[in-house]
């Protein structure tokens, strides 16, 4: 679809873990690169799963990224020149993300955010909700479920090699934590 530039807008990437996001996410802000367009990347400091400083996805490529601790940060770092602005992991921000990137898109900002839609248990992801509603373009990408093959659209927990509980805390202590994509029929969450 044609998107011209100058038009602020907001586009949003979900989907459960494995699915592609952060890959299409770097392949859009790569585009922009060539384009020469002023472009920067944001994620929170949570995710350290393979660098500090950039969004790498699991098969391996990667661009430079900013990590921040709280939404308003973002504001520092945008000038009268950024084009577009990248932000991956968007469910582990505050609901303030939301507000931040309808101000960057009224501004003729072009906003692409990618993030989980939902969590573990299947239900919706923090600010993703409202992101998606107020976006202008929405996909919604589907990995490969690793019982059967088909379309995953979630994310199974894992805890010692079992499906999580419900209740199960966010951080345990001693216990080896995985995750899988999987269809809604192969997805467990233990009561
Ligand atoms: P996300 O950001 O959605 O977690 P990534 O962009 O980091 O996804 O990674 C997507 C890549 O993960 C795929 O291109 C593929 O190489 C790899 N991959 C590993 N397991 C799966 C799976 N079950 N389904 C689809 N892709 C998978
Ligand atoms: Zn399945």
């Amino acid at each position: 679809m044609y998107r011209p530039s100058g038009h602020g807008y907001i586009e949003a990437v979900v989907g459960p873990m494995y699915s592609g996001k952060s890959e299409e996410l770097i392949r859009r802000l790569k585009r922009a690169k060539i384009a020469k367009q002023e472009v920067i990347v944001f994620k929170p400091c949570i995710d350290n799963r393979y660098s500090k400083e950039d969004v790498v996805s699991h098969s391996g490529i990667s661009i430079r990224a900013i990590a921040i601790n709280h939404t308003e940060e973002i504001h520092k770092y945008i000038t009268d020149e950024t084009q577009v602005v990248g932000i991956d992991e968007v469910q582990f921000f505050d609901e303030g993300i939301v507000a931040v990137a309808l101000e960057l898109a009224d501004k003729g900002i072009r906003v692409i955010a990618a993030g989980l839609d939902l969590d573990f248990k299947a239900e919706p992801f923090g600010p993703v909700p409202e992101l998606l509603a107020r976006a202008e373009f929405v996909d919604k990408l589907q990995a490969v479920c690793v019982k059967c093959g088909a379309p995953a659209t979630r994310t199974q927990r894992l805890i010692n090699k079992e499906p999580a509980r419900y209740d199960d805390p966010i951080i345990l202590v001693g216990a080896t934590e995985s995750y899988e994509a999987r269809c809604r029929k192969c997805h467990r969450i233990k009561k």
